[in-house]
């Protein structure tokens, strides 16, 4: 470790050519076992750039069909399980293996092309942020990619989003997350209605992962760092996964030298236990400041995605401290490089610890930042001196970053007013918290049909200018048939899809092979998508809120149909209810013919929904949604929201030249009563105003009125709700 460098220079120079060793290592050995013509596949596979490119995912399909999908779209778990005959079968195809060149030529070009030094934050000369001080970008989980099964949910896919974004506007920015072992469940749906997990156990080896070598080691020995935690010296490797130029770092504990109590640290994300969840924001924020530091990174501005890594700055102030300076100004240092986002105005989101919890997990490291327990404390509490308060998370990122959030304009007020008392000389207006409002990566969530068509019209490249609202004004050069057939074909195939899917998840619940069929899913029919986490403040049970309009509406002159998807947190007991309401009414007439409930919610499953769907409802209890960013991927997919005027869809819905529908947002201070009041305004607005439209067509069967909502919602939606637009504002404004 305390090895000497001529000049700093010279050790980043050893780390980088030791990364790049990592990952020719890991290419090499998976190239070997191929045919020499799909060595190019070896290296596309260690680096998720292809998931976002359009023809990516159908490269490696052609070699496998099946098996590309029992691997969950796992390329290098294919590459190593596809059959010799497959292999060859590819390694003849010289279409394809051209196919497979150009791409990599193409993504080679892209990750070799230097940093944008453009930036907005180069603008301050003190915070300039270099390649060697990138941005540590830090986070509990990633949605990068259905095969990287590190998330849970929206937080994740708005990382993985954050990651790709960076990558495309060549922003210098790594990423801090942990590699969880057991970390993502397969939902079940019983005969009660009642959500069934079983956890999956992922083999980081068999990912698309490559450990960290210690640059300093003769033998490419893995790198290990190490943590205090609960006074034991826990040890963990570093596995990096490749997000086109951004490197993602994942720490993980389960090795054999560590006791199975950490161990577990890295087994499940969000884990219960509340010991073991505060070791996992050790691990996250101090391990991860630790091995950034070891890979010879030093963060030029680190970013927090929620309060789980606010352990991280008080671990670069220690280290300053322990050569000498002192701890407030140490503090102070840090804190003009962090900067905080917070996502959640519910309460659960916002955890807090005893002080008898934070003393035994965290043991001396509180001593070691020079403070006493008390002051320690207080960096973790709304008011620094009320000595009962719990310790937050949240309030630790507030007070130790420059710089807060929240996700949505709307938000942005919640959390002003949310956090008020940690300002008490401050008005709610003047509490320092603006906001950011979220947005989604558009080659990803942008289906490949619709992507060909705008890149048909407009030439290639238009999605590396997505944030400009000239190129969607062009929407107007698209005709009405080719959006509208593109629509089409999207909803033929959820449908497809989704009635295979509903049928045999009926099957294997134990439904009566009768009911099981009876599913009719039609794909000339409206189609709408509810799909969320489920979780009270949703409001999933809306839906079947009044059970008589509900069964009117599906027995009524226009036909309905509706997709329902969500995993509830396994300790989340008012979401397992909500999905259970769904459930239990599914005997009721007409219900099992127009109503699919899909399990295992996931980034797959919510692609294909969110482009097939014709609407998506989003029915939140306001004020409770920061943002929500599914119904964004609806709209660049041409399905309309319909949504209470919550989170983003506060600031999108245009009632003057409407692009989706909207259900008050107001707060209620009685909660039955908005519930009644939301739920009769659902049903309301599809029966009289949403079919009616849908099925109002011209002589060529195209509906007319309702393709100019659709461009109005592209128009509006695309150009300001994407990641483009959201990364230029962290650069501008936030870093
Ligand atoms: C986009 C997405 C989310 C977030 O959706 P919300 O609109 O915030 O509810 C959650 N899960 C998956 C799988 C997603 O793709």
């Amino acid at each position: 470790m305390a090895e000497q460098f001529e000049t700093e220079a010279d050790r980043q120079d050893l780390v980088k050519s030791s990364r790049r060793e990592d990952l020719a290592r890991a290419q090499a050995s998976l190239a070997m076992k191929l045919p020499p013509e799909l060595g190019v596949f070896a290296r596309l596979a260690y680096n998720y750039r292809w998931s976002w490119h359009v023809d990516g995912p159908s490269l490696f399909r052609a070699i496998d069909p099946v098996r590309w999908q029992s691997c969950g779209g796992n390329p290098v778990a294919l590459l190593e399980e596809a059959s010799s005959e497959a292999l060859a079968r590819a390694a003849n195809d010289q279409e394809l293996v051209s196919a497979a060149n150009s791409l990599w030529a193409q993504i080679e070009a892209e990750l070799e092309a230097p940093t944008d030094t453009s930036t907005g934050i180069q603008a301050d000369p003190d915070r300039a942020c270099t390649v060697n001080n990138p941005i540590a970008f830090f986070c509990a989980e990633y949605a990068i990619h259905e095969s990287l099964p590190i998330y849970s949910g929206g937080l994740g896919v708005l990382a993985g989003d954050f990651l790709k974004q960076a990558s495309d506007s060549r922003v210098p920015l790594v990423a801090v997350g942990l590699m969880y072992h057991k970390g993502y469940f397969r939902q079940r749906i019983d005969m009660d209605g009642v959500q069934q997990e079983s956890w999956l156990e992922s083999d980081p080896s068999r990912l698309p992962a490559v450990l960290v070598s210690d640059a300093h080691s003769s033998g490419a020995d893995p790198l290990r760092i190490s943590v205090p935690i609960c006074g034991r010296e826990v040890l963990a490797q570093v596995w990096r996964v490749d997000v086109g130029r951004v490197p993602l770092y994942l720490l993980d504990t389960d090795l054999e030298e560590n006791l199975a109590v950490d161990r577990w640290i890295t087994g499940r994300l969000y884990v219960g236990d509340r010991t073991t969840r505060l070791a996992q924001y050790m691990l996250l924020g101090v391990g991860g400041i630790r091995a950034l530091h070891a890979m010879g990174i030093d963060p030029g501005r680190i970013h927090l995605n929620e309060g789980h890594a606010a352990f991280g700055p008080l671990e670069l102030a220690r280290r300053a401290i322990a050569q000498g300076a002192d701890t407030n100004q140490a503090i102070e240092d840090v804190r003009q490089r962090t900067v905080f986002t917070t996502h959640t105005p519910v309460p659960a989101g916002n955890d807090t610890y005893l002080p008898g919890e934070i003393s035994a997990v965290l043991g001396d490291f509180p001593k070691e930042l020079c403070l006493d327990i008390d002051t320690f404390l207080a960096l973790g509490r709304t008011s620094r001196d009320s000595s009962n308060e719990p310790f937050g998370m949240t309030q630790l990122g507030l007070h130790v970053s420059r710089t807060a959030n929240g996700v949505s304009r709307r938000h942005g007020v919640v959390a002003r007013t949310m956090w008020q008392d940690l300002f008490p000389k401050l008005t709610v207006d003047q509490v320092p918290i603006t906001h950011v409002t979220n947005g989604v990566h558009v080659p990803t969530w942008m289906s490949e049909p619709m992507q060909q068509l705008l890149t048909h019209k407009w030439g290639s490249g238009w999605q590396a200018n997505a944030s400009d609202a000239n190129v969607w004004s062009q929407l107007d050069s698209i005709p009405d048939e080719d959006l509208w057939q593109v629509r089409q074909n999207a909803r033929r195939k959820l449908v497809a899809e989704a009635g295979r899917r509903a049928i045999n998840e009926r099957l294997i619940r134990g439904e009566k092979p009768d009911y099981a069929e009876s599913l009719d899913l039609d794909p000339a029919v409206l189609t709408i998508g509810i799909a969320r986490r489920m979780t009270a403040y949703k409001r999933l049970s809306l839906l079947t809120h009044d059970l008589d309009q509900l069964l009117q509406l599906l027995a009524g002159d226009h036909p309905i149909q509706i997709l329902v998807a969500g995993k509830a947190h396994p300790e989340d007991i008012g979401g397992k209810d909500a999905l259970q309401s769904i459930v239990t009414i599914r005997y009721e007439p007409n219900v099992g013919r127009t109503i699919a409930v899909l399990e295992d919610y996931d980034l797959e499953l919510a692609a294909l929904l969110v482009s097939g769907c014709d609407v998506w409802l989003n029915l939140p209890r306001p004020p409770l949604e920061a943002s929500g960013t599914s119904g964004m991927k609806a709209a660049l997919n041409g399905s309309l929201n319909l949504s209470v005027l919550d989170g983003w869809w506060a600031e999108a819905f245009d009632a003057e030249n409407p692009n989706g529908w909207a259900i008050e947002g107001d707060v209620n201070s009685d909660p039955v009563g908005q519930d009644n009041r939301d739920a009769s305004a659902l049903y309301g607005l599809l029966h009289d105003t949403v079919s009616p439209l849908f099925y109002d067509r011209d002589s060529s069967g195209i509906p007319q009125d309702w393709l100019k909502l659709i461009r109005a919602s592209m128009r509006s939606v695309s150009a300001q709700f994407n990641a483009q637009r959201m990364l230029d504002d962290y650069l501008n404004n936030i870093y």
